[in-house]
């Protein structure tokens, strides 16, 4: 027969009865020393820690990435070093708007959030399913997922304040019909491409940035549901992609995605039509074609889902040698917003946590706050700089400057910004069926939301393509 441990406190103690309370009599009320009761519901009390407020419902796995072509030209980055060379990643998916443990099937953007444990350090690619965002200025960030969230007084969702926000927000336009697309419903989070959306830097060992963006290519394929299809996996499975990517995984079927990035020379980015670092546009593929450069794999389940799912942390912030920022500025905001997120829901020392820590050395002086789970053994290195052989900074990884010319001001984001030609590009690649599958989606989306905000919204599909705000129009019965 199987021998157990002994049950303990949380202090070590071992626990006599763990099925009766203490109680005057065997019908009186418990008693205030039954300490092993008292320990029980507080931590039951303490079990949640805030949800995040974006991207709550969310699945996650470990695998690895392989270098499969070189980049040193590009990078110094030690992930990049050489082919064939293997970094550990934890991969986190998620849906954006609902809370934790809502249905997975939704039409919904899908997060795709990366951790490289680099051996310089952990590099976070907190990118998404979707190439694209809503909005290019993070001043707008909290007020858009407002509208995805409850009413706050009906506590319901509202696709009012979504289309409101939306025909009020051109920028918006590509992302909405990348959203409304087939690909706007994704089979499982083994279906679908993910991107690291924002522009960001590759530094090579002469100093030399190129700018450049992560795509992530299913090699299971696109898989997409339909709205009713969605709508029956979410009658019979709430959990419909955690279980995919679960079983799949246990089933040794590993998930993998083709990483490639699309590269960009400074030169090059004062010369676009477009601005490079607006978070709303793609690089087109025939300007800036994609370049492989190694293969990511899904190959093992977490063991606890609390440990190192919920309590994961993914920041923009993290990145290493060879791989820098853009002026994107929604990435400049999420750098800030990412991290100051884990330290609210998790604590000071969320990065000490074994899902987050770093699997090379870490040395720096924050040691102080709640939580601290190891000790410090620096002795009288305190502070830096000291006398007493503490850690010291490296001059070799200098970034070469970020060039930005520019008076400081607020500059209207929408003037002279075309909105449309991409969205419209985008429509153009579909099929009848896609084309018709997308008007449908949108009407389905948009009933009940008042007439004039229906028309703000097909006059910006009109000028993507005007047969794209026509069939819109028909679906609503706005047209002939
Ligand atoms: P391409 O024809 O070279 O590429 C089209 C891209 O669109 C492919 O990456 C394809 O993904 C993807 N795609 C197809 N259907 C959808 C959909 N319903 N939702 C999202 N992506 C889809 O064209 P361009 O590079 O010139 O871009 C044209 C338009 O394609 C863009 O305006 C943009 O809307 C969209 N797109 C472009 C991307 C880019 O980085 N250039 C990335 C994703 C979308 P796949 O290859 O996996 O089939």
């Amino acid at each position: 027969m199987k021998t157990c441990p002994v049950m303990t406190t949380t202090a070590g103690a071992p626990i006599a009865d763990n099925q009766n309370s203490i109680t005057a009599g065997p019908r009186g009320p418990v008693l205030m020393q039954d300490y092993q009761l008292l320990e029980k519901l507080a931590h039951q009390n303490r079990e949640r820690i805030p949800e995040r407020v974006v991207h709550a419902n969310g699945s996650a796995a470990y695998g690895t990435f392989t270098v499969t072509q070189d980049i040193s030209r590009y990078s110094v980055a030690s992930v990049f070093a050489q082919v064939g060379k293997q970094t550990d990643v934890l991969l986190r998916f998620s849906t954006v708007a609902g809370e934790r443990g809502a249905a997975d099937a939704e039409r919904d953007v899908r997060g795709f959030a990366l951790k490289f444990y680099t051996d310089q350090g952990n590099w976070d690619l907190v990118g998404n399913n979707t190439p694209v965002f809503f909005v290019r200025d993070p001043l707008k960030f909290p007020d858009f997922i407002r509208t995805q969230k409850r009413h706050p007084s009906t506590n319901l969702r509202s696709p009012t304040a979504m289309w409101d926000f939306w025909s009020l927000s051109p920028e918006s336009l590509h992302q909405v019909t990348i959203l409304f697309s087939d690909r706007g419903l994704p089979q499982g989070y083994r279906f679908m491409n993910g991107y690291g959306s924002h522009t960001y830097s590759l530094i090579n060992a002469a100093g030399e940035r190129h700018w450049v963006k992560f795509h992530f290519k299913s090699m299971q394929g696109i898989r997409t549901w339909t709205n009713s299809e969605g709508n029956a996996v979410i009658a019979r499975d709430r959990e419909s992609a955690q279980r995919d990517l679960y079983d799949a995984i246990e089933k040794r079927d590993f998930p993998r995605w083709r990483v490639c990035v699309q590269v960009m020379t400074e030169e090059q980015a004062k010369h676009t039509s477009y601005n490079p670092f607006d978070l709303t546009k793609v690089w087109p593929h025939a300007e800036f074609p994609l370049v492989d450069v190694g293969v990511l794999e899904l190959n093992r389940n977490p063991r606890h889902y609390f440990a190192e799912v919920e309590q994961a942390s993914f920041s923009p912030s993290n990145v290493v040698p060879g791989i820098g920022f853009s002026p994107d500025k929604m990435l400049q905001a999420r750098i800030f917003a990412y991290a100051d997120a884990h330290r609210h829901r998790i604590g000071t020392h969320y990065e000490s946590l074994p899902v987050n820590a770093p699997r090379c050395p870490v040395n720096h002086y924050h040691a102080d706050g709640a939580m601290l789970a190891s000790i410090p053994e620096r002795g009288d290195a305190y502070y830096e700089p000291n006398s007493f052989g503490g850690p010291v900074q490296a001059s070799q990884y200098r970034e070469p400057p970020l060039l930005i010319e520019g008076d400081a001001d607020r500059y209207d984001h929408r003037q002279g910004n075309d909105d449309h030609s991409q969205a419209g590009a985008l429509y153009r690649l579909m099929n009848a069926a896609e084309r018709e599958r997308l008007a449908s989606n949108i009407s389905e989306a948009m009933q009940g939301v008042p007439v004039e905000i229906q028309q703000r919204q097909i006059a910006l599909f009109a000028r993507a393509d005007p047969e794209y705000g026509h069939a819109v129009a028909r679906k609503l019965g706005l047209a002939d």
